[in-house]
């Protein structure tokens, strides 16, 4: 029994190789298929043979002009293999993404977002519908929808149990078999710091790079530790809470009931009711970079000093974790201009130095986009990670 079982996971293992591979290189010669996954000419046209066969993978016609002698063609995910959505679930907006198997966007649509369970539920139910309906080609076979993807500014545990959402006032609801049911489809769930780290390393800024962190600031402070090329959970799925270091002993009260934590100094609420406090009533973060691109002294302090934490609780991820890229992702990247200088000091000041030196920081190119394309990168490795059609 063993020996079938070990071949039928290698044998998926491969595909997800080969799926990634014409994924991350459109219109890729077989020939050049061998050398990006590693895997013989046997293997890689048997399982190419296998996907073209399933209507996941499509020859185009086109003759690769580089190439002289024999016209060769190119492999691709095709577009009809496959519908994926991506949703990032807020209390005040739901964002849904649709992409095709492959990741490439098609349609994206913003709508109100609810606390109350069942008006969320139902809002995102009329919101994928309407997004899928919108991403149909005219007159054309409707690609099938593979998986939906959703992130949550919530605790999440490795069953897909909702455990603590403070922002949405939830918790210890079992999410995902309740979004399976409101919206019929396979859905995949996620915190929503980690899904936009996948999207991150699939899409993003982190494609190649194994260990890297990524932190988010909104409402608070997430982190996505990926440790030797895979996102680090820990024992029950909690593994990233950087918005709760304590930076000052003592210090400002923190939703998780404790005092001083990071995301007291440096999420968006945090820095706007800081700002409120010294009569500076800004609407959002775009807000305070307008201020302290102005010149207001009051803002600017207020972002050099929630630089400085961050740096601070950086420096111990780094000396714990040695990564070789920090990214700044969601709306840590609409200040990162006000916010860098500081943190980069405090990196030099906390970090050990062979750590620091080689590494990188980078802000975030997904943009707002970063946690429905994580909704994504979450319905992918779900589609990817059942036995799949080919198997
Ligand atoms: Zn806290």
């Amino acid at each position: 029994m063993l020996p079938r079982v070990n071949s039928a996971a290698i044998r998926r293992l491969n595909m997800v190789r080969v799926f990634h591979a014409l994924r991350e290189n459109p219109s890729c010669a077989q020939r050049d298929l061998s050398r990006l996954t590693g895997l013989d000419k046997a293997t890689t046209s048997a399982i190419v043979a296998q996907m073209i066969e399933e209507g996941l993978v499509e020859r185009s016609e086109a003759p690769r002009a580089r190439r002289i002698g024999r016209p060769e063609t190119a492999l691709g995910i095709a577009p009809s293999a496959g519908l994926l959505v991506g949703a990032r679930l807020e209390p005040g907006t739901i964002r849904i993404v649709s992409t095709t198997l492959a990741g490439t966007v098609v349609k994206q649509s913003q709508i109100p977002g609810s606390t109350d369970l069942a008006t969320a539920l139902r809002r995102l139910h009329e919101g994928i519908d309407a997004v899928v309906a919108a991403s149909r080609p005219e007159g054309g076979v409707p690609p099938p929808l593979r998986g939906i993807g959703i992130g949550i500014p919530a605790l999440m545990d490795r069953e897909g149990r909702l455990v603590l959402a403070p922002n949405l006032g939830w918790r210890d609801t079992p999410i995902r078999p309740l979004l399976e049911e409101a919206l019929g489809a396979p859905v995949h769930v996620d915190n929503d710091t980690k899904a936009a780290a996948m999207a991150e390393r699939l899409f993003g800024a982190c494609r190649g790079v194994e260990d890297f962190v990524y932190l988010t600031g909104h409402s608070g402070v997430g982190g996505g530790l990926f440790l030797g090329g895979r996102l680090y959970r820990g024992a029950q799925g909690f593994a990233g809470e950087i918005g709760h270091l304590t930076v000052v002993p003592g210090g400002r009260p923190c939703g998780c009931g404790k005092r001083g934590c990071l995301e007291t100094y440096v999420s968006e609420t945090s820095i706007l009711a800081q700002a409120g406090e010294r009569e500076r009533a800004l609407p959002d973060l775009w807000a305070a970079a307008a201020a302290a691109r102005d010149g207001d002294p009051v803002v600017r302090s207020l972002l050099e000093a929630a630089g400085a934490h961050l740096g601070m609780a950086l420096s111990h991820m780094v000396n714990l974790t040695n990564p070789g890229l920090v990214v700044l992702g969601g709306n840590l990247s609409i200040v990162a201009e006000f916010v860098l200088p500081t943190l980069n000091a405090a990196l030099d000041e906390h970090a050990l130095e062979p750590l620091r030196r080689d590494l990188r920081l980078l802000v975030s190119p997904l943009g707002p986009d970063a946690v429905p394309m994580g909704g994504i990168a979450l319905a992918m490795d779900g589609f990817l990670s059942v036995p799949s059609p080919i198997l």
